[in-house]
Protein backbone atom coordinates (compact mmCIF):
# COMPACT_ATOMS: atom_id res chain seq x y z
CA UNK A 1 0.00 0.00 0.00
CA UNK A 2 0.90 3.22 -1.16
CA UNK A 3 0.50 6.65 0.93
CA UNK A 4 0.96 10.00 0.34
CA UNK A 5 0.95 13.15 2.12
CA UNK A 6 -2.22 16.01 1.86
CA UNK A 7 -2.02 19.03 3.10
CA UNK A 8 -5.54 20.46 4.70
CA UNK A 9 -6.49 24.37 4.83
CA UNK A 10 -8.49 26.35 6.70
CA UNK A 11 -12.31 25.48 7.29
CA UNK A 12 -14.02 27.00 4.17
CA UNK A 13 -10.98 27.81 2.20
CA UNK A 14 -10.39 26.01 -0.81
CA UNK A 15 -7.05 25.35 -2.53
CA UNK A 16 -8.05 26.77 -5.37
CA UNK A 17 -8.29 29.77 -3.17
CA UNK A 18 -5.34 32.22 -4.29
CA UNK A 19 -5.59 32.79 -0.64
CA UNK A 20 -5.41 29.36 0.54
CA UNK A 21 -3.92 29.06 4.26
CA UNK A 22 -2.36 25.62 4.70
CA UNK A 23 -2.91 24.62 7.92
CA UNK A 24 -1.30 20.83 8.55
CA UNK A 25 -0.02 17.65 6.41
CA UNK A 26 -2.14 14.46 6.48
CA UNK A 27 -1.11 11.01 5.43
CA UNK A 28 -3.73 9.27 3.12
CA UNK A 29 -3.73 6.52 0.74
CA UNK A 30 -2.12 7.19 -2.42
CA UNK A 31 -5.06 8.76 -4.59
CA UNK A 32 -7.30 9.11 -2.03
CA UNK A 33 -8.91 11.91 -0.55
CA UNK A 34 -9.49 10.96 2.89
CA UNK A 35 -7.07 10.89 5.63
CA UNK A 36 -5.85 7.98 7.92
CA UNK A 37 -7.86 9.59 10.59
CA UNK A 38 -10.89 9.92 8.94
CA UNK A 39 -10.45 14.05 7.73
CA UNK A 40 -12.06 14.67 3.93
CA UNK A 41 -9.70 16.50 2.06
CA UNK A 42 -9.46 18.29 -1.05
CA UNK A 43 -9.08 16.31 -4.33
CA UNK A 44 -7.14 19.42 -5.41
CA UNK A 45 -4.77 19.59 -2.41
CA UNK A 46 -1.70 19.34 -2.91
CA UNK A 47 0.21 16.77 -1.64
CA UNK A 48 3.56 15.09 -1.92
CA UNK A 49 5.56 11.76 -1.26
CA UNK A 50 5.04 10.22 2.27
CA UNK A 51 9.21 10.26 2.43
CA UNK A 52 8.45 13.27 3.65
CA UNK A 53 7.23 12.22 6.99
CA UNK A 54 9.25 12.44 9.57
CA UNK A 55 11.26 15.44 7.76
CA UNK A 56 11.27 19.38 8.23
CA UNK A 57 8.71 19.15 4.67
CA UNK A 58 6.38 16.83 6.31
CA UNK A 59 5.44 19.01 9.26
CA UNK A 60 3.44 19.76 10.95
CA UNK A 61 1.52 16.24 10.38
CA UNK A 62 -1.59 15.51 11.85
CA UNK A 63 -0.83 13.83 15.35
CA UNK A 64 -3.53 11.21 14.44
CA UNK A 65 -2.38 10.69 11.35
CA UNK A 66 1.14 10.30 12.30
CA UNK A 67 0.12 7.55 15.22
CA UNK A 68 -1.62 5.32 12.84
CA UNK A 69 0.74 5.61 10.10
CA UNK A 70 3.06 4.37 12.22
CA UNK A 71 0.88 1.18 13.44
CA UNK A 72 0.41 0.60 9.75
CA UNK A 73 3.79 0.77 7.91
CA UNK A 74 6.18 0.31 10.79
ZN1 LIG B 1 -5.12 13.42 9.95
Amino acid sequence: MDYEMRAEYADGISPRDPDARFEVWHMTRSGEPVALCGRDLDMAAVTQSADAWGTEAGRPLCHACGALYIHQVR
